[in-house]
């Protein structure tokens, strides 16, 4: 099992003697440390942000307005003036023009450089404005001396640590780092064809290339990264992670687990498919197939189960649980929230129960001798299945046997939470298998790159009867409709949610409040009957609420006892009361499309026909932002998961989706899943390719770009 290793407590000293230097790290050293820039081929790969262009002296008269610009010029005017602020004003004439340089803040020698008749090359960003040209706090020395003959590289950089000292740093990186290639020989070529570019370059050529390009090189294919040199670095990195991701698979290819063989006849899974009160959709069957397949065999399952909101994964997940019971071993359910956890736990009591299965139950806030118990039982084997949140994971969580991890809404887990699940077979000198699931459907590009060391199966279809979701944007101002909307679906004892934005710190952002959206709504549906002629119960739930609380209150929910909830976005993963039927979200506009998408699946559960009301305001502005827009036509057009996902990859790129799968540093930096699909289909083919014939090549590949980071992506 790899682990990240532990720093060792001597680190920094040892680094100090070896380096000959002094014990305390400048504040720069520590900057570049903060940067992740250690190793030499750490410099070199930290790529410049853009460029700026010292090599030539232009006249005012050529630069067009919002360009940058340097000069060189003779000062004609100097003053300081206090209205509306203090400020240095400068005036200089290179010949062809004047223009007016403006600094907030300067000191005395910065003055006296600036004085009248000294002679100055400025540079900076020129705009054009009523009274004539000016730049605002440009750099300037004196003028005359040599010019640079390459694009002056701006790096991406940290407080403390200053253009001229990082670019220093890079530099010398870049001479010291061993640049030799690691792409199989011929490769070259193969890309080449492959993508249909300029022949790539040399990854040695590429760096010293985007370190110090030379002047002629358009600034835009730098920019949108499609130059060859950036090309190359691409390749490279999208290589580095197929290659990584591999080496994981393999690695745990040589792991064990428990062989967990479907058991014919009479079994705790036949008895459990022939009590519930459906039959399995195909896709439901199928997957189940997969992930038995997986189990059955002695070699650890990674496998991510993706599924729309509602497609029945949890289902799936049971009768994976009742395969491993079945077995002789434990299962282990864990969910990112205890409201979440605690559905789960009641659902699959309600269906294993009946068949002799013992469940345990864990969680955080658990009274100290429940939780007692509830750890006996798990040491000692008795109960079966452990349902619970990130309780589970504790050290003081001892299995009997764990074979089977099942983790809903995986992407709300990170890394360490994923290890250490793995880590609780380790007694046996092995890990439970893993099942993973989650209802953000996961776009093709990112199934093939960040997630490529998981097998993926996927629930392409609903339980039948579902009628599709009507999803209506409505602005704020139609409030009352909707209310009277709400009544009419309570009258016909159907039940309904209301949710708004999170409150959190942000009271000074004029959310609507949930309290007060409670309050309002309790006092417009006063009066209102239910199906049975009963007053309504309106129920408020956000996360700050005590757990006992929160759990009265779904509790009521669910029982049907309440007829609206208003919530924050507690509710957002997971909950299932099929009975509901109308969704209202409030401030629609600030959520993401995922989340919208997720909260809009809490209804339609049912046989009902449902409905999601996305209320949008947009405050003082005269309309939404186009983002916005996007994201609520996105809604409104389609109830599919894959289809809002893959628009929400457009929209936001990646981060959002892998969540705490990886960390920031583990994120592709170059590539653009968006656009460089060939570059990621070379990758996946080479990556096997030079593991087999080359594999000092990959492991050194590996090494240059992930460094210490790679054992860590292997979670
Ligand atoms: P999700 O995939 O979002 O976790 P759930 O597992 O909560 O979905 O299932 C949604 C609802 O559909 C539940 O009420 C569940 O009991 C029901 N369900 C699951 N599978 C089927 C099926 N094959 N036929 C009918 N209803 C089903
Ligand atoms: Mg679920």
């Amino acid at each position: 099992m790899p682990k990240k290793p532990a720093p060792r407590p001597d680190d920094s000293a040892g680094e100090a003697a070896a380096s000959g230097a002094v014990a305390t790290k400048s504040p720069a050293q520590k900057a570049l440390e903060k940067l992740g820039l250690k190793r030499d081929i750490d410099l070199a790969l930290h790529l410049p942000l853009r460029y700026e262009d010292e090599t030539r002296i232009v006249k005012l008269t050529e630069v067009r307005e919002g360009q940058q610009a340097q000069i060189e010029a003779v000062v004609t005017h100097q003053e300081v003036t206090f209205r509306p602020r203090r400020q240095l004003i400068v005036t200089v004439d290179d010949g062809s023009d004047t223009c007016t340089l403006r600094f907030f803040s300067f000191y005395g020698s910065q003055q006296k450089a600036l004085a009248v008749g000294n002679r100055i090359r400025v540079r900076g960003e020129v705009k054009g404005g009523f009274l004539g040209r000016t730049m605002l706090h440009p750099t300037f020395r004196a003028a005359g001396g040599s010019l640079p003959t390459a694009l002056t590289p701006i790096y991406p950089t940290v407080a403390g640590l200053p253009q001229p000292y990082l670019r220093k740093a890079v530099l010398s990186g870049l001479a010291r780092s061993d640049l030799s290639d690691t792409f199989a020989p011929g490769d070259l070529d193969v890309l080449h064809h492959g993508i249909g570019h300029q022949p790539l370059w040399t990854l040695r050529q590429a760096l010293h290339f985007l370190h110090h390009p030379t002047p002629d090189v358009s600034l835009d294919t730098l920019s949108d990264h499609s130059h060859p040199a950036w090309q190359r670095l691409k390749a490279e990195e999208l290589l580095a992670q197929q290659l990584s991701q591999l080496q994981s698979r393999r690695e745990r290819a040589a792991l064990r687990a428990p062989m967990l063989q479907a058991v014919l006849g009479g079994t705790l899974h036949a008895r459990l498919l022939a009590t519930l009160p459906f039959g399995l959709t195909n896709a439901q069957q199928r997957v189940g197939e997969e992930i038995a397949h997986d189990m059955g065999r002695h070699i650890p399952m990674h496998r991510l189960l993706q599924g729309d909101v509602g497609a029945g994964k949890t289902v799936v997940a049971a009768l994976a649980a009742t395969t491993c019971i079945d077995a002789g071993w434990q299962c282990a359910l864990m969910a990112p929230t205890e409201i979440l956890a605690e559905q789960h736990f009641r659902k699959l009591l309600g269906w294993l129960e009946p068949l002799g299965i013992t469940t345990a139950w864990l969680t955080g806030t658990q009274k100290t001798k429940e939780r007692r118990a509830m750890l006996a039982l798990i040491e000692s084997g008795e109960a079966q299945l452990v349902v619970g949140t990130h309780a589970i994971i504790q050290d003081k969580v001892k299995f009997k046997n764990l074979a089977l991890a099942i983790i809903d809404e995986q992407h709300r887990f990170g890394v360490a939470q994923r290890l250490a699940l793995r880590n609780k077979l380790q007694h046996d000198a092995m890990e439970p298998h893993m099942l993973m699931m989650t209802a953000t459907p996961i776009p093709r590009t990112l199934a093939m790159s960040y997630y490529a060391d998981l097998d993926v199966s996927t629930l392409d279809e609903l339980p039948p009867g579902r009628t599709p979701i009507v999803t209506k944007v409505v602005s704020d101002h139609r409030r009352d409709e909707v209310i009277e909307r709400i009544r009419g679906q309570i009258a016909q004892g159907r039940q309904v949610y209301w949710v708004c934005p999170l409150i959190e710190e942000s009271e000074a952002l004029d959310l609507t409040n949930a309290t007060q959206t409670h309050a309002d709504l309790a006092e417009a549906l006063q009066g209102a009957t239910s199906a049975d002629g009963q007053p309504v119960l309106i129920g408020l739930l956000h996360s700050r609420m005590h757990v006992d609380d929160k759990k009265a209150v779904m509790g009521a929910f669910t029982a049907g006892l309440m007829s609206v909830l208003v919530s924050t976005t507690v509710i957002e993963v997971g909950v299932d009361v099929p009975n509901a039927s109308l969704m209202v979200i409030e401030h629609a506009e600030r959520f993401g499309l995922s989340q919208l998408h997720q909260l809009r699946g809490r209804v339609g559960r049912g046989a009902a026909a449902s409905a999601c009301v996305l209320l949008y305001s947009t405050g003082d502005a005269p309309r939404l932002g186009e983002a916005a827009r996007e994201r609520l036509r996105a809604m409104a057009e389609t109830n599919d998961g894959f289809e809002i996902a893959r628009r929400d990859l457009e929209i936001r790129g990646p981060g959002e989706f892998l969540g705490a799968r990886q960390s920031g540093e583990a994120m592709l930096r170059f590539a653009d899943l968006a656009t460089d699909t060939a570059l990621l289909e070379w990758a996946r083919a080479e990556a096997p390719m030079l593991l087999d014939r080359y594999p000092h090549l990959a492991h050194k590949h590996v090494a240059r770009w992930l460094g210490g980071k790679a054992e860590y992506l292997k979670a």
